[in-house]
């Protein structure tokens, strides 16, 4: 490949307390940031101001399905960048075009919007449903405890958890949670306003628990009986991060009725480009035209820009067969991860996910972190970065797993050996 980016700078002379003071005077203090201030990135790898070395085993929340400045998402960008960023959805434009194409033909027969964060694309599917439902005076989406569909107020509307919700009441109406993997829990929750479950088929922020076949086949039936929608949120655990195209296909191979199941919806992001900050809703061919002109819309969605490095990400994930490389490399890993859970029960206390996706609990009364202040996840990961790797916690106890889909046996090695290490001292 021709050499289109120039290398990144060895060590950039940013001190880490120079750019704290910089957010601290005028960056809204919505996160809880890690002291860490990145510079750049390489393949699996990333560095930080001072040009420590980090294996980045979190991917950028399951964002960086190729790496970091991965040279042919550089090159897409740069070639799509010269001839057309954005025109808006007053007019067509071709790789819009050619990426849903490219998304129908790895999932099923229907069409997609194009938008622009994970919270969006849910939206978009909170809005099919209640059109679907609209002349029969149906609105209500039964969504799962655990779940994460983002922060807008119809995101932290829909999402079972209470912490998010906390200070921002009233809630948008018309959503109930009911406890992940409990069909019956769902039937009970049906009302005659209720139009559509929606659910992850994994649950990462949620602390990555897979839905069981059961769960979905039994779903996909109460749903068509009583016509309501099925609606996947796919934005951390789809686009090949499971080792198939979407994690249902994942979850069910093998499963009798398996090969038939699909959602009525599914809403995608974070992989979809690879860094590249969009989204978009697939919608089931019964209902692909239910969102007719004028019903619903946004500026930049669907550019040409982001839509050619979105179709590229695509190419090099299904050229490099790097789904078939998430689920062996993440295999390879989870093992890793029982051994040492089998070895220091007392710090690794259960291991789950599939493919890339994989999260695993340590116990919350590590003696090491007796004394911090901030939950066992978050001070796990902080000696995570200490000893050179990123991860991503979720919830007080968990740690994930998420790296880029190309990640080789090699870096994933070297991700347990740091894990391992960490392990075997805090279990001492
Ligand atoms: N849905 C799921 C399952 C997610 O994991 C997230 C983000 O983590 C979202 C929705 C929200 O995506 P975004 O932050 O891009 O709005």
């Amino acid at each position: 490949m021709k050499h289109i980016a120039p290398d990144p700078p060895g060590i950039v002379r940013n001190d880490v307390a120079a750019i704290q003071e910089l957010y601290a005077k005028h960056v809204v203090p919505s996160y809880a940031r890690f002291d860490l201030a990145l510079s750049h990135g390489a393949g699996s790898y990333v560095y930080d101001v001072s040009g420590k070395r980090y294996l980045d085993l979190g991917g950028g929340i399951a964002v960086c399905c190729l790496g970091h400045a991965n040279p042919e998402i550089t090159e897409a960008l740069i070639t799509q960048s010269r001839k057309l960023v954005h025109v808006s959805n007053l007019y067509y434009n071709e790789p819009q075009g050619r990426l849903a194409k490219a998304i129908v033909t790895a999932l099923a027969p229907g069409k997609v919007f194009f938008c622009n964060s994970g919270a969006e694309a849910d939206e978009g599917l909170y809005k099919l449903a209640r059109k679907f439902g609209h002349d029969e005076g149906r609105f209500e989406i039964i969504t799962a405890f655990n779940s994460f569909h983002g922060r807008t107020l119809a995101g932290i509307s829909a999402t079972g958890q209470e912490k998010v919700k906390k200070g921002f009441e009233p809630m948008v109406q018309g959503f109930r949670h009911v406890p992940f993997n409990d069909l019956d829990a769902v039937r009970e929750a049906i009302s005659p306003a209720t139009i559509a479950v929606l659910i992850e088929g994994i649950q990462g922020e949620g602390g990555v628990t897979a839905a069981t076949p059961e769960y979905l086949l039994g779903l996909r039936k109460l749903c068509d009986e009583r016509k309501m929608l099925l609606l996947m949120d796919a934005v951390q655990c789809g686009h090949f991060r499971t080792g198939r195209f979407q994690s249902f296909q994942r979850i069910l191979e093998g499963v009798a009725g398996g090969e038939s199941f699909l959602p009525d919806g599914l809403s995608m992001a974070k992989s979809l480009g690879g860094g590249f900050p969009m989204s978009a809703f697939w919608v089931r061919e019964k209902y692909q035209d239910l969102l007719g002109p004028g019903t619903h819309g946004t500026t930049f969605g669907g550019t040409p820009l982001a839509c050619a490095v979105a179709a590229k990400v695509m190419d090099v994930i299904q050229r490099d067969k790097l789904a078939d490389n998430a689920r062996a490399v993440g295999e390879f890993i989870k093992s890793e991860l029982q051994r040492l859970a089998g070895k220091f029960p007392n710090v690794i206390t259960a291991v789950r996910g599939l493919g890339l996706l994989i999260g695993f609990e340590i116990a919350s009364n590590i003696p090491a972190f007796a004394a911090g202040d901030r939950a066992a996840s978050i001070q796990f990961v902080n000696r995570l970065h200490e000893a050179g790797a990123l991860g991503i916690p979720a919830g007080n106890t968990v740690i994930r797993i998420l790296p880029p889909l190309n990640l080789s046996r090699r870096e994933a090695e070297e991700g347990i050996q740091i894990i391992a290490s960490l392990v075997s001292k805090l279990a001492a």
